[in-house]
């Protein structure tokens, strides 16, 4: 795809609505796109959508995942104040939400909304200090009292989303935007089915669109029963180490952006298939692609639960670096991404029925 083409998909696909659980939305999305370049599509009973596309033979069923979700909220009360208190859907750091637009979806429609701070002029020097902790935060969606928060509709249980738009930077490969986690990582399945549309491969070729990520791997869970893979590469983000209050004496690896795409090494939740780890090195030096390899000591994706399936799936994790994830506005690099794309399909194009049954060696 032209560059143009793949800002145009990015915009489209993080700029849709899906927290965890509340998929439904950017799942229309994605499958609307990937519905012309597959030869099968369906999900699975927790939501996961599943892209298939035939290759040269039945064996190995590669499969390609990234997660839908992204992070958010939900309403758990509506004060007599008319102010919405709400429990957070996936990881966030409390000292980015005060003053942070967000939209809540309600049955009658979208209610807008703002997490609410104290201004500093009765703001006391201790408080100043502090971080806000997050149950005591509320959305405040203008309502004088309780009765107008429910005339607009809010209801126990309604998700709410960050509120923010997509930009390409100045520099004209740099773009900011909310839910590139991993909104970035569908995009990339998305140009992977559409560079192969009309083109043989070696295998059966999977897309998988998870669900709940961001609130435990659980679609991955499910999703991978589904498919049964026999090789399997993630496609998510990881944290960008390249800004200023990232220190010099962390001990992880470090990610910049524009430096081309990353490969897992370690997180928390997988230690990945070392054949393919450097399968993925090698293809990676022949094609002339970057990559920066990553060793995260938390974090993990929804690989952690795709390797361990059954006997075991030889996985990877490629993704790109993201500056601030899980919060309103990351920024990544269209270099990295379009590497990562590059790299999946020499991938693609590697992983026939020999390469993968010495991975299983
Ligand atoms: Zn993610």
């Amino acid at each position: 795809m032209t560059k143009e083409q793949s800002l145009k998909l990015l915009k489209t696909l993080t700029e849709a609505f899906g927290v965890s659980g509340f998929e439904a939305p950017v799942r229309t999305v994605v499958g609307d796109l990937l519905a012309p370049l597959s030869t099968g599509m369906q999900t699975d009973n927790m939501g996961s959508l599943i892209v298939s596309k035939t290759g040269f033979e039945e064996y190995p069923k590669l499969l390609l995942a990234a997660h839908l979700d992204e992070v958010g909220f939900m309403v758990t009360r509506i004060t007599d104040g008319g102010f919405i208190k709400f429990q957070q859907l996936g990881g966030w750091w409390s000292q980015v939400l005060p003053d942070q637009r967000v939209e809540i979806r309600t049955a009658n429609g979208t209610v807008a909304g703002v997490i609410g701070a104290k201004p500093p002029h009765i703001l006391s020097k201790e408080e100043a200090e502090k971080t806000i902790k997050l149950r005591s935060m509320y959305v405040d969606i203008g309502a004088t009292c309780r009765e107008e928060a429910e005339k607009a509709g809010v209801r126990v249980g309604d998700p709410i989303v960050p509120c923010s738009r997509f930009e390409v930077c100045k520099n004209g490969k740099s773009f900011m935007g909310k839910a590139l986690d991993d909104r970035a990582g569908c995009a990339m399945i998305v140009e992977v089915f559409r560079e192969l549309d009309g083109r043989s491969f070696p295998g059966n070729l999977y897309g998988v669109m998870t669900v709940q990520e961001e609130v435990g791997l659980r679609g991955a869970g499910t999703s991978v029963t589904v498919v049964k893979p026999d090789v399997a590469v993630v496609l998510d983000v990881t944290v960008a180490t390249d800004t200023p209050n990232v220190g010099e004496d962390e001990a992880t690896t470090r990610a910049g952006l524009g430096k081309g795409p990353v490969v897992g090494f370690y997180d928390a939740t997988m230690i990945p298939n070392i054949a393919l780890r450097d399968l993925v090195a090698s293809t990676a030096a022949e094609a002339g692609i970057p990559f920066q390899a990553e060793v995260m000591p938390g974090g993990g994706t929804d690989a952690g639960k795709i390797h361990v399936y059954r006997q075991g799936v030889p996985s990877i994790v490629i993704g790109i670096p993201v500056r601030y994830i899980h919060s309103h506005v990351g920024i990544a690099h269209l270099d990295d991404y379009a590497n990562g794309v590059e790299l999946v399909l020499a991938l693609v194009n590697k992983l026939d029925r020999d390469t993968v049954d010495s991975l299983k060696a």
